[in-house]
């Protein structure tokens, strides 16, 4: 490929303590965090709004908040839990019912309004439809970023940086070390998510067409041919008001969410799957026939795709041993949810006895360091939400939305304490930091006990 150089000079438009690169769950939770401790933020967000794939994507469910005994992602989780409950954001099957790990329907937009009074209220800066680009760095000290958005390129100058773009983009581009899918390379199937409405959820759920029960109908739609692709995994349709449903419906096999070919070839054959499935909901299931498309997602629902190499590298073994870290910022306890990354029965089998052996107990719990925040060869770059420091495995858990929350908020305090000391990510005081996120109300039970062998 020709080469060419490029050289500017930019305005430096924002000179803060902390910058965030992108504001899904993880980042928007971080910048709250630190603007909360003080710290003089800046957040760039590439879409229209925060919330990443809980917004812009269209996912409309937190996947275990709590693990059924503890608010594991209590903190800024409950912030915006409460808040969504109080505005009435919440799906009529969530409400007047305890926060459990499963049930926490809701409705993106008001999740939208929410995201953006606490940004408002915490004082931090942000713009959207402004992109992270790149960043100057020296000797393991990022010094600036380079963004693009309407008004042209600028940089912004900052003490620390919080990488949460979901893909590690910021990382990257830092030159830090990662790695992405299993050993071939292949990730986890992303999916585009739509929105539905005229569902009669009444006779759904009187026929006993609930989500969990649609995807055992597949294979009669399979038989007559209704598929392009045979994929036996349907995560499902979930009610999000009195007739609308979110979908999190088909799957978009062999695409590799840092390249945006693969991505543009993936949306095109998104908006055609979504058709399949509405043949399959409308003519198989009870309660669907007379659903209606309202909108896929503006952004692809991207599972998986960099895991950042930090000092420490949470694995499937510290699941299973439910891990104590003498450095632990948070535990979560999501099952470890590991879409397979071809449409094959055998693969699937697979996935469903790899999810049911590989969950807990309620009040089960693992331990996330916060080595897993701090990535190899870069001082004051902290990482969070699913592309922190973690085998495949834990990535299948930790990624849902409430483990964004929690490494989330711990990178925004750590980012706020070093900015604060003048320090770099790795002189944080464990804990001070500790100690600052349970102000806050972080679940952190093991806080003056040893370390799990
Ligand atoms: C199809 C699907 C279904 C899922 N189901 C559930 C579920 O039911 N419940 C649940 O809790 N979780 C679920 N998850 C997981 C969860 O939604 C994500 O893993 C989680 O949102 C990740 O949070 P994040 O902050 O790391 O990244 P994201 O949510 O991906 O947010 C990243 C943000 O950064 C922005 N960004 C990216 N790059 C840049 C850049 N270069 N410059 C500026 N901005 C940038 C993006 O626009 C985005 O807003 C699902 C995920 C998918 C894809």
């Amino acid at each position: 490929m020709a080469q060419i150089e490029f050289v500017r000079s930019l305005p430096v438009k924002y000179d803060v303590d902390v910058f965030v690169a992108g504001g899904g769950p993880s980042g928007l939770a971080a910048a709250v965090t630190a603007a909360r401790q003080g710290a003089r933020v800046f957040l760039a967000e590439g879409q229209a709004c925060f919330g990443g794939m809980g917004t812009s994507a269209g996912l409309p469910m937190f996947c275990a908040p709590t693990d059924g005994v503890h608010v594991t992602s209590a903190g800024f989780g409950t912030d915006v839990y409460e808040r969504l409950i109080a505005a009435g954001g919440t799906a009529p099957e969530t409400r007047g019912k305890p926060l459990g790990t499963y049930n926490f329907f809701f409705n993106c937009e008001a999740l939208k309004r929410v995201y953006d009074q606490l940004a408002q209220a915490s004082g931090m800066g942000f713009s959207f439809h402004t992109q992270f680009l790149d960043v100057a760095v020296e000797e393991g000290i990022v010094t600036h970023v380079i963004c693009s958005a309407k008004s042209g390129l600028f940089a912004v100058r900052a003490r620390l940086f919080v990488d949460a773009t979901g893909d590690g983009d910021l990382c990257a581009r830092a030159g830090a070390s990662f790695e992405k899918g299993d050993a071939h390379g292949a990730m986890q199937p992303p999916t585009l998510l739509s929105l539905w409405c005229d569902i009669d959820w009444e006779k759904v759920n009187r026929d006993g067409y609930g989500v969990w029960q649609q995807e055992k109908h597949l294979p009669r739609a399979f038989q007559d041919k209704v598929f392009t692709v045979e994929d036996r995994h349907l995560p499902g349709m979930v009610p999000v008001g009195p007739h609308a449903g979110g979908g999190n419906i088909g799957h978009l096999f062999g695409t590799d969410g840092t390249d945006e070919v693969s991505l543009t070839q993936a949306l095109l054959r998104g908006r055609q799957l979504v058709l399949e499935y509405q043949r399959f909901y409308r003519e198989y299931l009870s309660g669907y026939e007379q659903m209606q498309l309202l909108g896929t997602g503006a952004l692809l629902g991207v599972r998986e795709t960099r895991r950042i190499t930090g000092d420490y590298i949470l694995n499937v073994a510290d699941f299973k041993r439910r891990a104590v870290f003498p450095d632990e910022i948070g535990r979560f306890s999501y099952p470890v949810d590991l879409h397979a990354t071809r449409p094959d029965s055998k693969l699937f089998a697979a996935f469903q006895q790899e999810m049911h052996d590989l969950s807990y107990k309620p009040g089960e719990n693992y331990g996330i360091p916060y080595r897993c925040l701090t990535p190899v060869g870069l001082d004051n770059v902290l990482v969070a939400g699913r592309c922190i420091s973690c085998d495949r495995y834990i990535q299948g858990s930790v990624r849902v939305m409430p483990g964004c929350f929690i490494t989330g908020q711990a990178a925004g305090m750590a980012a706020a304490l070093a900015a604060d000391q003048g320090g770099t990510t790795r002189q944080v005081k464990v804990p001070e930091l500790q100690a600052c996120l349970a102000t806050m109300g972080a679940f952190l039970p093991n806080r003056d006990r040893p370390c799990s062998p």
